[in-house]
């Protein structure tokens, strides 16, 4: 089952994902082509914690990729009862080794080099935030920078994603590293070390984790969930109505509107939207 681990060090907290059940789900419904796949799936390890991280007790957090690679636009979108979704705005990126060796593909290949990555927390009616550029289009640079600049915290990242075909993903999972207030140099040298001596790649993540010798604070699940707000997108329609004073729903009884994130389709009848 998926779930994120939070675990304290002296004074490095470490958050261990595994995401594994969420990146296949995310990939199904967004159709993906394998090198796509492996950019959702590596952007879903790094930003689905965040909930845990950055977030109150109630709320989610956004993390939106706008670039000028073949992805378009990216979103990953965390809450805090675990439940994650995630969209690519371009599911059809091919390489020449999509049917061998996309695993290894450098995600810069599909991201691009100038883009944004934007992260914002919500909770109840308040909003915030922080963007930053790209540095790597690597994802766990430009997420340990986004920390850097936005939260002043010292940040490592490591993820990997794992294949068992082009369809099957057999392992998602990120490992973040970050110093706490009162760090030591001993901290920093620790992560330095412990990063040079294991590999994620290569190592099981429990198995990544036992070494560490770390306390284990707390185990969250965390799950693919997609909810529709119907509401929402009524208010939404009544205003596009309201403004453009033409009518959407020209010979049609009904609107289609399909969920970007789950492909879902909803309908909308004149009665609703006016
Ligand atoms: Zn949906």
């Amino acid at each position: 089952m998926d779930s994120v681990k939070i675990l304290i060090k002296n004074n490095i907290r470490i958050i261990a994902s595994n995401v594994t059940d969420v990146c296949q789900k995310a990939i199904e419904y967004q159709e993906t082509l394998p090198f796509t796949s492996l950019i959702l799936a590596k952007a879903i390890s790094v930003f689905a914690p965040l909930s845990f991280i950055l977030s109150a007790k109630e709320g989610k957090v956004t993390s939106f990729i706008k670039s000028d690679g073949a992805i378009k636009n990216l979103i990953v979108e965390s809450k805090n009862d675990g439940s994650i979704r995630a969209l690519i705005g371009n599911p059809n990126i091919e390489t020449e080794k999509d049917d061998s060796d996309f695993e290894n593909t450098p995600l810069i290949l599909g991201i691009g080099n100038e883009g944004i990555l934007r992260i914002t927390r919500t909770s109840g009616t308040h909003t915030f935030g922080g963007e930053v550029k790209l540095v790597k289009s690597d994802l766990i640079t430009d997420l340990a920078y986004y920390f850097e600049v936005s939260e002043q915290i010292f940040t490592a990242i490591r993820s990997t994603v794992k294949f068992e075909n082009k369809n099957k993903i057999q392992r998602a999972n990120s490992i973040i590293f970050q110093l706490l207030p009162n760090h030591q140099e001993d901290d920093i040298v620790w992560i330095e070390n412990f990063i040079k001596n294991n590999d994620l790649e290569t190592t099981n993540l429990q198995d990544y984790i036992n070494k560490m010798e770390a306390n284990l604070l707390s185990e969250k699940p965390i799950f693919w969930k997609c909810e529709f707000d119907r509401n929402k997108v009524i208010s939404v329609l009544q205003d596009v109505v309201k403004k453009e004073k033409n009518d959407l729903f020209e010979n049609d009884e009904k609107i289609e509107i399909e969920c970007h994130f789950c492909k879902e389709k909803f309908y909308f009848s004149r009665e609703e939207i006016s």
